[in-house]
């Protein structure tokens, strides 16, 4: 647990630095985006190479949100929520992605005592992130079976694929920033989602078997110990 603390530290750190990062880059990038779209106005020769130009800002675009990301649960809005409002919303938005890629969700949401204290938007940022992660997968389609339990001091949520399973050195770095094996991804979702679950005083556990599949385990308490809380803010 040692290691843990460490590593947890680390992140509210990264988080800091990455937010403070992505601002001073934003304003550059919408300049230099405003005047390239104005010379693509201009008819000229080089539009492929304009075309690139903005994809490739766009990336960068997608990746400065990301990274935005890690400075909101500084301003969280924690609250007892029914965790099943979260994940039924979450599933309800990808269904029509899931359906694209021939996947299915499966839904067993069990748990009597559903409540918990959490901040519902970074939740259900966790959900997308899982629940993506586990389409894209599954590029031949599959099914994602997700589970909640009550446990007597919290709820257990359960986020299973029959998918590829993740290789050996991303699981050896898993929640560590840009670690990706995806051409278009940013290897921040998993990093995001871990931040997340911690600042819950939660856990998340993952296993995965190449061609078997991939279950991520979270626990949320039902209680904050709010000793803690205070030392994250000060
Ligand atoms: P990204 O999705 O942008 O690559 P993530 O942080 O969400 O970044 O995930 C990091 C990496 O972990 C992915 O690139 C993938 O290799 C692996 N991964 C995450 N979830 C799964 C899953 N359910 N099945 C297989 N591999 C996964
Ligand atoms: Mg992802």
């Amino acid at each position: 647990t040692e290691e843990m603390m460490l590593q947890s530290e680390k992140l509210s750190l990264v988080g800091q630095l990455a937010a403070g990062i992505a601002h001073e880059i934003r304003n550059p990038l919408t300049a230099i985006k405003g005047f390239l779209q104005l010379m693509k106005s201009e008819k000229n020769e080089n539009s492929q190479y304009l075309e690139i130009v903005f994809s490739e800002l766009n990336r960068m675009e997608i990746i400065l949100s990301e990274l935005l990301m890690l400075a909101k649960p500084q301003q969280s809005m924690f609250k007892k929520e029914n965790i099943h409002n979260a994940l039924t919303e979450v599933i309800l938005l990808l269904e029509t992605e899931a359906h694209l890629n021939n996947v299915l969700i499966e839904k067993h949401l069990y748990s009597e005592c559903e409540h918990v204290y959490c901040d519902q938007n970074q939740l259900k940022q966790v959900f997308i992130n899982l629940i993506k992660n586990a389409i894209e997968a599954m590029p031949k389609g599959g099914v994602i079976s997700i589970t909640t339990k009550t446990e007597s001091d919290g709820v257990t949520i359960i986020i299973e694929d029959n998918g590829e399973g993740i290789p050996e050195e991303i699981l050896k770095k898993i929640g560590q920033p840009f670690v990706t094996t995806k051409e278009k991804g940013t290897g921040l979702g998993l990093m995001i989602t871990y931040k997340i679950i911690e600042n819950h005083q939660g856990t998340i556990e993952v296993k995965s078997e190449k061609e078997k599949g991939t279950i991520f385990t979270i626990k949320l308490p039902f209680e904050m110990n709010e000793e803690k809380e205070e030392k994250k803010s000060s």
